[in-house]
């Protein structure tokens, strides 16, 4: 049999939102249950792939299929399409797989023609017919053109608003059936100015190009970047439903509204929604009168009200959740146009979750499934007063890289951050980009305003570690960081001149706009409480002082899954000694310095490992290139000088000696502690030390070191490392003469440590994927660069998301699957995890589900995301 392009209502039903779309499934299904919905068909989604595939052409069997769909809808309806007599008029309406709201189109009233006007009227000489019949006709023509020819609304708008005038009147409703014939007219007139050609008047031509123009509609700009923003493949396609019109501006006996069952910004369970009388379609979002509360709807049309509130206590009950709903009233009669499960804020969503289950409409694993873990960010960080906020404009918009809101006085330095937050003042670090040196002041800062880099540079991802709120790549703003000032939007900002940004948005405002605290209400708990219950995946922190290690346990980590002893060696006393060891010339005068840096390291790790209260720890050693360490100020270089008894210039050369020309895969991870092994002794002795001296003092923790070696490529190079740190940790053991376990293991981050993972298991007692080096090195490109071409890469459809935000499961993921099979099969014993920033991604949470790791790690913020992530991926796996 041929293909089946064309559905009517009452042949689908919601289990087919994959062909028929959700708008088309859910028509269908409320036609099952008996709502009342005017009937007509879905095009499906496969139509519009074939399209495409057709070089974005309805081919003609496709085009039949339609037509013996419209013949199907004439016969129920007892109307004829493009009939002067007794016209059916239909909607052309765009409806994916997900919901996009707003992102696609819509054509109403289409099969209008002159020659249908002039019947329509003729059969019915009631003035307020008349204009209802003209008001549909210039919507049409409007709709029409803007949607299907792309003629800019404006054109048309520009038109009302010179009739409204010249009439004397404010509201379209007052515009008379004689203003609407003109305006009809002039409508006409300016689609052939426009376009150079005659309104199509042929009803069938009509309906062709909407379904061409719906079908387009899913490559649209904003519907690629929506995509994009909420992980919808551009695969799927959307389909196209066509079903009779209902006409909410037929009379004041009519009209139109949406409503949801709940409230989608608190979830509390009372029908929320509006309505306008008079009125079509988008009316009612447009603003262009005040509706009514929907409540009101029940004074005006009793009958019609108390039938919605049936309709509404029929789909919660037939969906198990809240709805968001399209209605018409058509003299006095209700219409079902859509229904679909609601979008809500992140507090509605928990809230309505946890109503659900006491209801008794869902389980605790459906309710956990049914979460969006992504919303969560927006509950645990600082938010803008929503008032405060409404009132503000935006002065320019970056990438909401680290989501909260942020306020404060502008500094263009990470020492004057600091120094200004020591003062009590509330600053925004504005840079260019910022470098692992400016890690304080980051820390300082209410928030971090960068000009460059992406979702994935330094900025964005130490910000969201830190959980501080961070716009990145703001490319209007004009630097002049010497000058400490910046120009945005026409005016100068100075050190100290106030700012307000949003990380989740990417807006940047002028002035202060006051923040509120997170709180994180009581439904959240018990939300997390049975993801927790139905997890396999344990959930650790990418955590690398005590203080984040504290807070990352409160949002419910249960243990370190990486701790970057790097990070610890910026610090102000210490930066000194390191520098030190790094301009030694011998290793007696290395191990001098690192002998300074010791007792800083293990009270770090004795302070983690107390917060960390007998959870486990992984410590990876130093990792990035040395060139990141040494001083770049004159006056640095001077006292490095002195201390090291060596001439400025004897210093800059061994600085100049450490430029690398690709630094991402220099002399850094593992090589380091190849060429200098003393610093990885040091390290493994502060790791050992500090354990046993907390082990001491809380006898009943597990304290058991897991040292992680970083940027293995070759078993014979973990084994060399390893040995210096089992001699080394053996010896503080026996010297201390107590017991003590503790593993050695490895990221897994260059490509060649994946295809020889069997052999690395040999030597590895764990594996941890660092997919941050892992995807760079596997797709070739660097993390700090990617930027610079990604957007053409998704405009080009190659990409349809950041590898280094969503893991590459194809790539990528393949790697770690086979490095997990191989290792485990030298090493029943060992265990994996991830700690790239992917680790608190939700579709990549449910990737390392899959392929059987142990656990997944992410900075602090994230960890109530993976935990729910994980639950989701149990869930959905035990359904299958
Ligand atoms: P969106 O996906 O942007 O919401 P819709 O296809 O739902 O677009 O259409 C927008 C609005 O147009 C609907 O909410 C409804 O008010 C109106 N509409 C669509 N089809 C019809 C119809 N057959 N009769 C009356 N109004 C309709
Ligand atoms: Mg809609
Ligand atoms: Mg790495």
């Amino acid at each position: 049999m041929a293909n089946k392009w064309v559905y009517m209502f009452s042949e689908g039903d919601m289990t087919m939102r994959n062909l028929l779309g959700g708008k088309g499934a859910n028509l269908a299904e409320m036609t099952n249950i008996g709502l009342p919905v005017p009937q007509g068909f879905t095009v499906t989604t496969e139509a519009c792939t074939q399209y495409y595939e057709d070089g974005r052409q309805i081919n003609d069997e496709i085009m039949a299929q339609i037509m013996d769909g419209v013949k199907k809808m004439e016969e129920i309806n007892g109307k004829k399409f493009g009939d002067s007599e007794n016209p059916l008029l239909v909607s052309v309406r765009s409806g994916a797989r997900a919901s996009m709201p707003g992102m696609m189109d819509t054509i109403l009233n289409l099969g209008l023609n002159d020659d249908v006007v002039a019947t329509m009227i003729k059969g019915n000489p009631d003035p307020t017919f008349e204009r209802f019949v003209y008001d549909s006709y210039r919507r049409f023509i409007q709709m029409f053109s803007d949607v299907v020819m792309e003629v800019g609304k404006k054109y048309f708008e520009q038109l009302i608003d010179k009739m409204k005038e010249e009439k004397g009147v404010k509201y379209d409703v007052d515009l008379t059936a004689q203003d609407l014939k003109i305006l009809a007219e002039q409508f006409k007139a300016e689609y052939k100015n426009q376009l150079g050609k005659d309104f199509p008047s042929d009803p069938v031509e009509q309906m062709k190009l909407a379904v061409e123009a719906v079908f387009r509609s899913w490559d649209n700009p904003r519907a690629n970047v929506y995509r994009r923003d909420n992980d919808i493949p551009y695969s799927w396609g959307t389909a196209v439903n066509v079903m009779p019109m209902v006409f909410g501006n037929l009379n004041n006996e009519s009209g139109t509204g949406v409503a949801f069952t709940r409230d989608p910004a608190t979830g509390e369970n009372k029908l929320m929604g509006e309505f306008l009388i008079n009125a079509q379609g988008e009316d009612v979002v447009a603003g262009v009168r005040t509706p009514m509360p929907i409540a009101q709807m029940e004074q005006e049309f009793p009958e019609a009200y108390a039938e919605f509130v049936k309709v509404c206590d029929t789909l919660e009950n037939h969906y198990h959740d809240m709805q968001d709903m399209e209605f018409t009233v058509e003299n006095k009669k209700l219409y079902m146009l859509q229904c679909r499960n609601g979008k809500r804020t992140a507090p509605a969503a928990l809230k309505i979750a946890c109503d659900l289950v006491d209801e008794g409409h869902k389980t605790e694993e459906e309710a956990v499934a049914m979460i969006d873990p992504r919303n969560l960010d927006t509950l645990l960080h600082p938010q803008f007063d929503a008032a405060e906020l409404k009132k503000a404009t935006p002065i320019g918009k970056g990438l909401g890289a680290s989501p909260g809101a942020a306020c404060g006085k502008v500094v263009f330095t990470a020492e004057d951050a600091v120094e200004w937050a020591e003062r009590g003042e509330k600053v925004v670090l504005v840079r260019l980009e910022t470098s692992p040196e400016d890690i304080t002041g980051m820390k300082s800062a209410q928030g971090i305003l960068t000009v460059r880099g992406g979702m994935t540079s330094h900025a964005a991802v130490v910000a969201r570690g830190m959980g501080t709120c961070c716009v990145s790549g703001c490319g209007d703003i004009v630097m002049d960081e010497e000058n400490k000032k910046f120009e945005l939007a026409g005016k100068t900002y100075t050190e100290g001149s106030e700012i307000s940004i949003d990380g989740t948005t990417g807006n940047i405002y002028d002035g202060l706009i006051p923040t509120v605290d997170a709180t994180i209400a009581g439904e959240f708990g018990r939300v997390m409480a049975w993801a927790d219950k139905y997890r396999k995946l344990k959930v650790r922190t990418n955590a690398d002082t005590p203080a984040d290690a504290k807070k990352a346990r409160e949002l419910g980590a249960e243990g370190i899954g990486l701790c970057r002893t790097e990070h610890m060696f910026f610090e102000e006393d210490r930066i000194a000694a390191f520098r030190e060891m790094i301009c030694s010339d011998t290793v007696e005068e290395r191990e001098e310095a690192l002998a300074k840096i010791l007792p800083y390291q293990q009270g770090d790790f004795e302070a983690l490992y107390e917060a960390l209260e007998g959870n486990p720890v992984t410590i990876r050693f130093l990792d990035p290139p040395l060139h990141e360490f040494v001083p770049t100020e004159e006056a640095d270089i001077k006292k490095l000088a002195e201390a090291k008894g060596k001439s400025v210039e004897e210093i800059k050369a061994i600085i100049d000696s450490l430029h690398e020309f690709n630094p991402m895969m220099g002399h850094r991870g593992c090589r380091l502690a190849v060429t200098y092994p003393e610093i990885a002794k040091m390290q493994t002795s502060a790791v050992i030390r500090a354990a046993i001296n907390v082990k001491k003092n809380h006898p009943d923790w597990t304290v058991e070191p897991e040292i992680m070696i970083p940027l293995v490529g070759d078993v014979k190079e973990l084994k060399n490392v390893k040995d210096v740190v089992v001699a080394t940790a053996d010896a503080e053991i026996a010297a201390a003469g107590v017991e003590m376990k503790y593993e050695v293991g490895t990221m897994i981050e260059i490509p060649r440590a994946a295809l020889t993972a069997d052999q690395i298991a040999t030597e590895a007692e764990f594996f941890c994927f660092g997919t941050n080096d892992l995807t760079q090195m596997t797709f070739g490109f660097s993390r700090d660069d990617a930027g610079k071409f990604l957007d053409a890469y998704y405009d080009a459809k190659i990409y349809e998301s950041d590898p280094f935000a969503k893991l590459d499961q194809t790539g990528v993921g393949q790697l770690m699957e086979m490095a997990v099979e191989k290792g485990k099969k030298v090493r029943p014993s060992l265990h994996c995890g991830i700690c790239g920033e992917h680790g608190g991604d939700p579709s990549s949470v449910e990737f390392c589900h899959k392929i059987g790791l142990d656990y997944v790690s992410c900075s602090p913020f994230r960890v109530p995301i993976a935990r729910l992530a994980a639950a989701q991926a149990a869930i959905a796996d035990k359904s299958k």
